[in-house]
């Protein structure tokens, strides 16, 4: 056993070795999450870059490499609020969030589902906006593996498969899955394409950073985001992240590539 002025020492140097090895480890540990800071910083292609972005690629010179699927896209790990999900990079068809809550009735025009966490954010930031005589809703919330391939599958019917991948993603790819990700509308549509320069959709793209959420296909990026511009579509990645992905003049794929690789 050892004595008590041997075990100090050890203890430190553990203590050590094991935040050295979570520094290593990508997006999994909220308090290794970049902070909240401006743009300072240029990448080198000399756009703005949030300095914590420059910090996690620093710190992540050669990341583990993730397994891909038959057809060349990369599988996330599932549960992780911080994944990349694109239409290169998805989720396991069985990756369903730990746990989703219902939002309250009033939020929603029918059942919607969002991780606790998600759903608490959502809550306040609809609050806020109501106190400002702002009104959305949940539309479209927490979408698993199965339902989204049906919308897919119904949007290529309708729209055919080149307009349909600009309007919605395939199985797998989408944010929906991860249970922190809503589609929103306000009346008096009540419809995604009725949200389009509503002043919600403005005080969204201007505010919902502040309760962690993020517009994730913003005016002007289908060349960087493959899909065309969702006022209504919000993703939570957490007030620290958000913060930093609205100062670096990203979008948040962008940003969160940068995170991981
Ligand atoms: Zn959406």
């Amino acid at each position: 056993m050892l004595r008590p002025r041997a075990a100090v020492p050890v203890m430190v140097a553990l203590v050590g070795a094991i935040m050295v090895a979570c520094a290593y480890q990508i997006g999994d540990n909220p308090s290794n999450e970049p902070g909240a800071q401006d743009a300072t910083t240029q990448d080198e292609n000399g756009r703005a870059v949030a300095p914590g972005v420059v910090r996690e690629r620093e710190r992540t010179p050669s990341p583990t490499p993730l397994p891909r699927d038959s057809e060349g896209n990369v599988i996330l790990p599932c549960n992780d609020i911080l994944v990349p999900v694109d239409k290169e990079h998805r989720l396991p068809a069985d990756c369903t969030p730990a746990e989703l809550v219902a939002l309250p009735a009033y939020a929603v025009n029918e059942p919607q589902y969002l991780t606790p966490q998600a759903a608490d954010a959502f809550m306040v930031m609809a609050g806020e906006a109501e106190a400002l005589g702002l009104e959305f809703y949940a539309a479209s919330s927490y979408r698993s593996y199965w339902e989204q391939a049906d919308i897919f599958a119904s949007n290529v019917e309708q729209h055919g498969f080149e307009e349909a991948s600009r309007r919605s993603a395939q199985a797998g790819h989408s944010e929906h899955q991860l249970g922190t990700t809503t589609d929103v509308v306000t009346p008096p549509t009540w419809s995604l394409s009725g949200f389009y320069g509503t002043p919600e959709a403005e005080w969204l793209a201007n505010n919902a950073w502040r309760y962690g959420f993020i517009v994730s296909y913003p005016p002007d990026s289908e060349h960087i985001t493959g899909y065309i511009y969702e006022p209504w579509h919000i993703r939570y990645v957490g007030p620290e992240v958000a913060n930093a992905v609205h100062h670096s003049g990203l979008t948040l794929g962008e940003y969160l590539h940068a995170i991981w690789w």
